[in-house]
C-alpha cells in the first residue's frame, strides 16, 4: 500500500526531515513539492536533491500571494533551467479573496501578469499547472483556457458548482484537502467532481480541524495525506483501498510520475 500527497510546501514545514521520515514510515511514496516564488523555488530544489525517500517530485512557479512582477524573469529563468526535473508549474493562479485584494487593481493587474506568464510557460515546457483560484474560480478557468492549458489542476477546489462543471468539462483535474472532513464547500464539490478527476493533497503545512475535534487544530505535514484519504472515500460512500488505487492512478498519470 502506498499514497502520494501531490500538494505540499515542504519548504515551509518546521522540521523537513522528520517530516518526511514519518511520511515514509506512513508509507508516502511520493511528495510533489509546491513553490511559491524564487527563493521557495531554489529551497524545494535543495530538499528535493537531499531526500531519496520518499521520492520528491518538484513544481516551480510563484503563487498569486506573493505574485511580484520584477522577480518574475529570475524565477522564470531558474524553472527553465531545471525543467526536466520537474512535474508541473505550480503553485500559480490568482486571489482576490480578501477585500483589500480586491480593491487593490494593481496588485491584481500584477498578479494577472504573472499568472498569464506562468501558464505561458506550463505550455513552453509541456507540463501541467497547479491553479490556485480562490475566489477567481471563473477567471482562472477563462485564464488557462486562454492560453491554451491541456493539463491543469485546480488545487484544493471549493467554489461555485457551475464553474466546477466547466472545468470539470475542458478535462481539468480538481483536488481536495483535510478540510474534505468538515467543510461544507470542499465537501459540496468532491461529492460532484468524479473520482477520475481527483487528486488528494494536504497542502503542508496549512492548519486543519480534527473531524470531531474541532477545537484542536493540527499543522499538516505530508502523512496527513491518509486523512484526506479516509474523509474523501466516506464522502464518495467508497471503499479506502478501491479509492486509494483509483487516485494514486491518477496522480501517476497526471504528473507522468513513473
Ligand atoms: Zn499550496
Amino acid at each position: 500500500m502506498y499514497i502520494y500527497d501531490t500538494h505540499a510546501h515542504l519548504d515551509h514545514l518546521d522540521d523537513v526531515a522528520g517530516s518526511l521520515q514519518r511520511a515514509h514510515v506512513a508509507e508516502v511514496k511520493g511528495i510533489v513539492s509546491v513553490s511559491i516564488d524564487l527563493k521557495s523555488c531554489q529551497k524545494n530544489w535543495d530538499i528535493a536533491r537531499a531526500s531519496t525517500q520518499p521520492k520528491i517530485y518538484l513544481a516551480m512557479g510563484m503563487h498569486p500571494s506573493d505574485a511580484r512582477a520584477a522577480e518574475l524573469p529570475a524565477c522564470i529563468d531558474f524553472t527553465r533551467r531545471h525543467a526536466s526535473d520537474l512535474v508541473a508549474i505550480g503553485e500559480i493562479g490568482l486571489d482576490f479573496w480578501y477585500k483589500w485584494a480586491r480593491k487593490d487593481q494593481q496588485k491584481k493587474d500584477e498578479q494577472r501578469q504573472v499568472f498569464r506568464s506562468l501558464l505561458e510557460l506550463a505550455k513552453e515546457l509541456n507540463l501541467p499547472a497547479i491553479i490556485h483560484s480562490r475566489g477567481t474560480w471563473r477567471e482562472c478557468l477563462d485564464t488557462a483556457l486562454e492560453v491554451g492549458i491541456k493539463k491543469a489542476e485546480f488545487h484544493w477546489y471549493s467554489g461555485p458548482l457551475d464553474v466546477l462543471k466547466d472545468i470539470l468539462a475542458a478535462g481539468y483535474y480538481v483536488s481536495t484537502s483535510p478540510s474534505i472532513a468538515y467543510a461544507p464547500p470542499t465537501r459540496e464539490a468532491m461529492q460532484l467532481a468524479p473520482i477520475e478527476q481527483t487528486l488528494i493533497e494536504t497542502d503542508s503545512p496549512v492548519m486543519f480541524k480534527e473531524e470531531g475535534r474541532e477545537d484542536t487544530p493540527f499543522k499538516a505535514e505530508p502523512k496527513d495525506v491518509w486523512r484526506t484519504l479516509k474523509a474523501y472515500a466516506a464522502l464518495k460512500q467508497m471503499d479506502e483501498a478501491k479509492a486509494l488505487n483509483i487516485l494514486n492512478q491518477n496522480a501517476q498519470r497526471f504528473f507522468n510520475l513513473e
